[in-house]
């Protein structure tokens, strides 16, 4: 019966369903027998040009080919960078490339939006952490995709500028998980290489999925001043290469599928480290929102987006100093990477090529670190 039905706007913030209810006084169907059960399924053609789909985007209802799925993710980042930074001529833009998906999908994306314009700097920066079997193939893996597509790459490693590795100093963690160590070392190296290099700014890999992570994780731990301080820089600070997420709008699985249709070497394997890591649990969590409610990593964002001038109003950025051990950036005195390598090489059993073997803690990872 024509108009028996609405349709109705189900979408949250992020997501736009379309369900049918019945209209008000409809009577239900008189039981009887059951319609036949429907043939095979055929996927929906794509949603703007016919095609056979490649994918079915859930937040939006949409199908997309190949051809559209490519376009929808190009213009997501293309969009997202021009919010977040107005790059001039000349600019240098360093790329924080793990081997990943992500990473490589940044780079790639930035390759092809900025390879047009003039005088686009791009360079690549891994930071090999000292991890047995994990690391050496996926930096090679960045450096042949880097030398074939022409991009200038630098690796910098944890053993060059703090004279230890992550297999060294395992047993040093104490209560701590080493992605508390590696997240701080991790980003002090970046931070100098990107600079070293003229960088501009420094892209990460971050997609959607991470950073909804990432948001809910600091919640739950009540930790409001690193929560002021998460997602892209907005302002330029001294010694500090200020930081893009050209992915953030990117979800985990649109970033898996374009580099599988574009054919981009990925490194897939897994950190000997990550089960430890706190962030597994959030990503279970997070899955398990946006299956019930399709959206729901795009309503976190957004609403850390629209809480973030009141959180950096009441967690103004802190003056940065030069640390006296490294010269980087820091808050206050040493910086959080200075303290937790010393640390570390204090651990008790830690034995760190070239550095002292004296008890210590390995923990003291939640002290206030440089942005
Ligand atoms: S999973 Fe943790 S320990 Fe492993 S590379 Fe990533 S941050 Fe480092
Ligand atoms: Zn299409
Ligand atoms: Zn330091």
């Amino acid at each position: 019966m024509k108009n028996a039905g609405r349709m109705v706007q189900g979408a949250g913030c992020g997501g736009r369903r379309t369900e049918r209810r019945p209209a008000p006084g409809t009577p239900h169907p008189a039981p009887g027998p059951r319609p036949p059960a429907p043939g095979p399924r055929h996927p929906a053609p794509c949603s703007i040009c016919g095609k056979t789909p490649v994918t079915f985007v859930r937040y939006s209802g949409a199908h997309l080919c190949r051809e559209h799925f490519v376009d929808f993710v190009r213009r997501k980042v293309s969009r997202e960078l021009r919010r977040q930074v107005r790059l001039p001529d000349g600019a240098t833009v360093a790329v924080a490339v793990s081997g990943g998906k992500d990473s490589m999908v940044a780079l790639r994306i930035l390759h092809d939006l900025l390879g047009p314009r003039r005088g686009i700097r791009l360079v690549a920066i891994t930071v090999d952490e000292g991890i047995r079997g994990y690391r050496p193939p996926a930096l090679k893996v960045v450096a042949r995709h880097c030398r074939e597509t022409g991009i200038e790459h630098r690796v910098v490693s944890f053993r060059e500028a703090f004279d230890l590795t992550m297999d060294s100093t395992r047993r040093c963690w104490g209560a701590a998980t080493p992605c508390t160590y590696c997240g701080v070392l991790r980003r002090h190296c970046l931070n100098r290489a990107a600079r070293e290099m003229g960088a501009d700014v420094l892209a990460t890999g971050l997609n959607l999925d991470d950073t909804a992570q990432s948001i809910l994780m600091n919640i739950c731990r009540g930790d409001v001043e690193r929560l002021a301080r998460l997602g892209p820089h907005e302002r330029v600070r001294e010694g500090l290469v200020r930081r893009i997420q050209p992915l953030r709008q990117v979800t985990d699985k649109e970033s898996f599928l374009y580099a599988t249709l574009m054919g981009y070497p990925v490194h897939h394997s897994v950190c000997p480290y990550a089960a430890d890591a706190m962030r597994n649990r959030f990503r279970e969590l997070v899955a398990s929102l946006e299956d019930s409610s399709p959206g729901t990593r795009f309503c976190i964002l957004n609403s850390h987006d629209a809480l973030r001038p009141s959180l950096e109003e009441m967690f103004p950025p802190a003056r940065l100093e030069r640390c006296p051990g490294c010269g980087e950036p820091s808050a206050e005195g040493h910086c959080a990477a200075c303290r937790l390598a010393r640390a570390l090489k204090r651990g008790a059993g830690c034995r760190v090529p070239g550095a002292g073997n004296d008890e210590g803690s390995g923990t003291g990872a939640r002290r206030r670190s440089a942005p």
